[in-house]
């Protein structure tokens, strides 16, 4: 718990608190994220007019900066030297973790270099929430943030997804999911595995379970699922699967111009899939 500032703790730095707000729920935030605001002496707040509604919610009155992504390195130096002083501050965001696709880096990295005590309060992530409804595997995951808007930019983002094996985490605004999902059916595969989470913890909760290509047509079919916010997840690639995809075609083309063997033998070398493997493939083929 912070504590304010007494004659014999007066030279002692303050803890810069970084503290996870809810997503959508304002019954989601913990008592202790309510206690950290109610009792320190400024709340460095991404947009204080949006925080507000939280603070009269729950009836907090502490004093409010504003800390955001413009603002944020100009804003460094008058709270560390809060925090040198001895007072204590809660750094929150407009909802869920800061940090996570939203301002605080900064911060909190010139506090710690300062050498002041950085302590999380943790609670809603919109990120962990959609990946623990997925139904996707969760043993290892890499989170994306939000994929460039300029669609060129974004396609090639994606390019360079597809190899990976982990589960794979994106937000998406409202302006651009319908877009971004057909980049990704495109890209990824349109049966690659995914799911679109959107609006969680609110009155329009859904999350959708499909195949990229058919997630892509369902939501642009209907306008009403296009609202909100969204997290969208999708399955790793399967590697072995992937490869065989790869070395397959190649196989095809090969089969064109050279025997069975011999094709085996040149997509073999050029894929590392195994030679008996693909003479297997080729005689299959010919079939
Ligand atoms: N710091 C936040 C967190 O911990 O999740 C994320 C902030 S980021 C600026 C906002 C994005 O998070 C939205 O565009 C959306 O992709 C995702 N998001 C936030 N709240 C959400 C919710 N209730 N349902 C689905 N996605 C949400």
């Amino acid at each position: 718990m912070p504590t304010s500032n007494s004659k014999t703790d007066q030279h002692k730095a303050g803890v810069l608190y970084v503290v996870a707000t809810p997503i959508g729920n304002l019954a989601d935030i913990s008592q202790r994220a309510v206690q950290v605001l109610s009792s320190v002496d400024v709340v460095a707040a991404e947009d204080t007019r949006h925080s507000r509604v939280l603070f009269s919610h729950f009836g907090i009155s502490t004093p409010m900066v504003c800390i955001n992504e413009q603002n944020e390195s100009a804003k460094i130096p008058a709270l560390l030297s809060r925090l040198a002083n001895g007072e204590n501050v809660a750094l929150i965001s407009d909802a869920g973790t800061p940090l996570v696709s939203d301002p605080g880096f900064l911060l909190v990295r010139a506090a710690r270099d300062a050498g002041v005590q950085v302590s999380p309060v943790p609670g809603a992530c919109a990120m962990i929430a959609a990946l623990s409804v997925a139904g996707l595997p969760t043993d290892r995951f890499v989170f994306e943030g939000f994929l460039p808007a300029r669609a060129a930019a974004r396609r090639k983002a994606l390019t360079r997804l597809l190899g990976e094996t982990r589960t794979i985490i994106m937000y998406e605004s409202v302006h651009r999911i319908e877009n971004s999902l057909a980049d990704m059916a495109q890209v990824l595969g349109a049966e690659r595995k995914a799911v679109v989470a959107r609006e969680l913890t609110k009155k329009f909760e859904t999350v959708v379970h499909g195949r990229l290509a058919e997630l892509a047509q369902m939501l642009s079919q209907d306008p009403a699922s296009l609202k909100g916010e969204f997290v969208v997840i999708i399955e790793g690639s399967d590697g072995l699967r992937d490869s065989l995809a790869d070395a397959s075609k190649l196989l095809l083309a090969l089969l064109e111009e050279l025997p069975a063997a011999q094709a085996a033998r040149v997509a073999a070398k050029i894929t590392g899939v195994s030679r008996k493997t693909l003479y297997q493939m080729a005689v299959d083929a010919a079939r």
